[in-house]
């Protein structure tokens, strides 16, 4: 926190406007569209709920298929499942981590082939870099499939100047704890089309038909975020510019720090924007390095510092074991291979130090 939450946090106090929805919700979403520029977003209770609604407006069908990116966190896909829809993977680009756009080609001409044009695509913006979007989008617009954007690890990144989650029709922001700026929990869907916000803030309280008593003819989710937190995020919004600073200020650090280490290399930086390092992400090639990844984090964790493998991919995982992938081989080596290091905004030199120290001491004494 930055101070000027708190502040905002006692007016709302003052106020006594402790309840869902209220001024400060009102004003986070204004502000919030301002800040990325998209016409049109709405204040919901987590990312996840933000994913689910923009799916909701899809009307999926069951055996409806949804391409998503195969590596990301398992929010990004949940919500097609909760739609009864069918997730069809993509496999990660060296370049960028993210979704490669060729694959992407390849499993909607595959998808068409089998009488299954794709019904939407989930693009991630991974670890705070933006996918490489133009050519993804143009595979979308090719075929008319919507593009909708997982821009929850990505607030105050840039792509070719714009705020990825613009760019699609619509995109997804989440203020969990973990993520660059937080509400505590909280997310946010924005969209320059109004009818498709306007639906989701319907969904999101209810579902409550216009009359003065409760009048219901559709499916209604509890998903508004709290007047509280809203207070959290107006004051979080003010620092987000030096949150990206930090965490980019991390990452030059460790690179600084290690780059005489052989076989270690960082999450590339795309040369088309500028990824907020939400975590500083690298790989250990073992045939390199003549260790590996996980003695490394073990070696970390032994001194009480938690780093993490890089998200297992979806298509590897138990529950989505029955999916089509496209690829696979790179997402795979990455959660092999990768690790994310402490990359809180709130690290100091000390700490990253020390981080340093034990990563450095477990990589040269195997
Ligand atoms: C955190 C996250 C989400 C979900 O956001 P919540 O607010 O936690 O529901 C979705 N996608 C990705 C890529 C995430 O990292």
């Amino acid at each position: 926190m930055s101070g000027e939450e708190i502040e905002l946090v006692r007016e709302t106090f003052a106020s006594n406007w402790i309840a869902p929805l209220g001024p400060n919700v009102d004003a986070f979403e204004q502000e919030f569209a301002a800040r990325v520029q998209t016409k049109h977003a709405v204040a919901l209770s987590s990312g996840t709920a933000a994913l689910h609604l923009a799916l909701r407006g899809l009307n999926l069908q069951p055996g409806d298929e949804v391409i998503c990116s195969s590596l990301t966190f398992s929010a990004s896909v949940n919500p097609v499942l909760y739609e009864r829809a069918t997730p069809v993977f993509v496999d990660s680009e060296e370049s960028s981590w993210n979704m490669d756009p060729a694959l992407l080609a390849e499993a909607v001409s595959a998808g068409i082939k089998r009488g299954k044009k794709p019904r939407a695509v989930i693009l991630v913006h991974l670890y705070g870099q933006s996918a490489d979007i133009d050519p993804i989008a143009a595979v979308c617009a090719r075929q008319g499939i919507p593009l909708i954007e997982d821009a929850a690890e990505a607030l105050g990144a840039t792509y070719k100047g714009r705020a990825p989650g613009t760019f699609g029709d619509c995109g997804i922001y989440s203020f969990n704890g973990n993520k660059i700026i937080t509400t505590s929990g909280g997310g946010m869907l924005g969209s320059d089309n109004k009818a498709l916000i306007d639906k989701a803030r319907f969904w999101a309280t209810q579902a409550r038909d216009p009359a003065p008593h409760y009048e219901h003819s559709e499916v209604g989710f509890n998903y508004r975020m709290s007047n509280v937190l809203a207070a959290i995020g107006r004051g979080q919004l003010r620092v987000l510019g030096d949150r990206v600073n930090a965490r980019r200020r991390n990452c030059a650090y460790y690179q600084k720090a290690f780059k005489d280490l052989p076989g270690v290399a960082f999450m590339p930086e795309a040369d088309y924007g500028r990824s907020t390092r939400w975590l500083t992400c690298l790989t250990i090639d073992p045939t390199i390095a003549e260790t590996n990844r996980e003695k490394v984090r073990l070696a970390l964790e032994r001194e009480n510092i938690e780093a993490r493998p890089v998200w297992k991919p979806m298509h590897l995982q138990p529950i989505f074991k029955d999916c089509l992938c496209f690829g696979g081989g790179v997402s795979s080596r990455l959660f092999e291979n990768g690790l994310c290091l402490p990359s809180g905004s709130n690290l100091s030199s000390k700490d990253l130090d020390r981080v340093i120290k034990v990563f450095r001491r477990s990589f040269i004494s195997t």
